[in-house]
């Protein structure tokens, strides 16, 4: 058989993070004060960031320099390896070619490492002594406890209770880690405690978890907040992974037609497509690129443009975004990391100028794409990645009818190891698809009704 893994030295890896901002043709709205409802300032978002990253945030340089102590934590694993699908392609009998960069090497297994080792630096830099954040499925959680614990810095997780429940056993990675982890919501937060008042039985939900993770970061001056996806240099930081795919896919000759990401925040799909989009845009290059959503999560193909807030309580600032409203509640579909709100700021812009296209999947195709996957390639993946690997297999369909011979390269952003009760789930037969009605998705829109417009 020929080459299936291309692989770059330690001293191929890129040394910059790609800002795409520098580059869009229009420039994302700015932020705005919850309370004033003017731009935010560097100043308002000091008690949550170190001033690095809000540098880095609101940068418009093309190129940021990734530091060597980052670097040097980074080569444990990367750069990661790309996959050429020939059993895959092989099984669909398609005349596509399928590539995937796996990120379920990273010691998390996922691609959150790349941001949580980038971020703890930085905090470190400014003398930070503990990190509060949110997590869903957990896997943003044990990826900040790992940096944290590398750089000496206290992690305290705030952990959705449905996943807090389900899931112990990311609560146990995230203790070997030295993080602490609560079930959100908890009493400890004003927040948590309004929340648990009017619905006690409440299975918690991101938004929640990030406003008892804010609330406890602005009461001590040495304490800080981490986001694990959404804001602009969270993107960044993942855009090492689509760079070494140029990198790699030159060696195998090769450039894509297609790449395609899930999409929860939108952090592995810039990170993978933000250096493709860079040659569409800079050099004239027409890849397509193709966020995949969940069916009960659409904020992308269904929900609206507009100022939102990017958690429960109105702690963060209004952001310019689509968004299905920050009180929508997910079905608890397996996929814990596509269950957010919103998409980030960067890739909303982008698909609102049609630069992006998105589309959303019901979650047993996905789950059946995952299993031809992983009997074709021996990679379980992660429900998340399920999506792409979905929205891949279509496109490889469409390519046997159409006898077109298309490049197509998705991001296996993490490995199924630990969601493997979802896969039993599935087999069990207790998975279905979700339809939202008009009502749920709607609903918590209208409380949008008084934000300010986008125009
Ligand atoms: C968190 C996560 C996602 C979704 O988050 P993004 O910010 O959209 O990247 C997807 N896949 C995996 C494996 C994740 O851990």
């Amino acid at each position: 058989m020929k080459d299936v893994k291309i692989l770059l030295s330690e001293d191929e890896m890129p040394r910059h993070w790609y800002n795409i901002q520098a580059d869009m043709p229009n420039k994302p709205l700015p932020p705005l004060h919850p309370g004033t409802k003017q731009p935010v300032g560097p100043q308002d978002l000091a008690p949550l960031f170190p001033m690095e990253l809000i540098k880095q945030e609101v940068s418009q340089d093309p190129w940021i320099e990734i530091p060597d102590e980052v670097r040097d934590i980074y080569r444990q694993w990367r750069p990661s390896p790309l996959f050429r699908a020939r059993r895959l392609e092989k099984l669909l009998d398609t005349p596509a070619k399928i590539y995937y960069k796996y990120e379920g090497v990273s010691p998390s297994g996922s691609h959150k490492t790349n941001t949580a080792v980038a971020q703890a630096y930085y905090n470190k830099q400014e003398g930070v002594k503990r990190i509060t954040t949110e997590t869903g499925a957990g896997q943003w959680g044990t990826a900040l406890s790992i940096a944290c614990q590398m750089f000496g810095i206290e992690c305290e997780v705030y952990m959705v209770r449905i996943s807090f429940e389900q899931k112990p056993y990311r609560k146990a990675l995230m203790n070997a880690f030295g993080a602490k982890v609560f079930s959100s919501p908890t009493n400890l937060t004003n927040a948590g405690r309004h929340i648990l008042a009017t619905d006690p039985n409440t299975a918690g939900s991101l938004g929640i978890a990030i406003s008892e993770a804010i609330e406890m970061a602005v009461q001590d001056e040495h304490t800080k907040y981490a986001l694990g996806s959404v804001l602009n240099h969270v993107l960044m930081h993942q855009t090492i992974i689509g760079q070494e795919c140029l990198l790699q896919l030159e060696k195998a000759g090769d450039y894509p037609d297609i790449v395609i990401a899930p999409l929860g925040g939108g952090s592995n799909f810039a990170g993978m497509a933000f250096p493709f989009l860079r040659h569409n845009l800079v050099d004239g290059k027409q890849t397509r690129c193709i966020a995949v959503e969940p069916a009960s999560c659409p904020k992308l193909t269904q929900g609206e443009f507009r100022y939102d807030f990017g958690d429960s309580a109105g702690y963060t600032p209004l952001l310019p975004m689509y968004t299905l409203g920050h009180n929508f509640r997910p079905a608890a579909i397996h996929a814990g990391g596509l269950r957010y709100h919103g998409a980030s700021v960067l890739c909303s812009q982008l698909l609102k100028d049609g630069l992006i296209e998105a589309n959303a999947l019901q979650q047993l195709e996905c789950f059946e794409a995952g299993i031809q996957f992983a009997k074709a390639e021996g990679i379980i993946p992660a429900p998340e990645a399920n999506h792409a690997v979905a929205q891949a297999i279509r496109e490889a369909k469409l390519c046997k009818e159409s006898g077109e011979s298309k490049t197509i390269l998705f991001n296996l952003c993490g490995h199924g190891h630990l969601d493997l009760q979802a896969y039993n789930d599935y087999f069990d037969g207790k998975l279905q698809d979700h339809y939202l009605t008009e009502e749920e998705l709607k609903g918590s829109l209208k409380e949008l009704a008084d934000y300010p417009p986008v125009a």
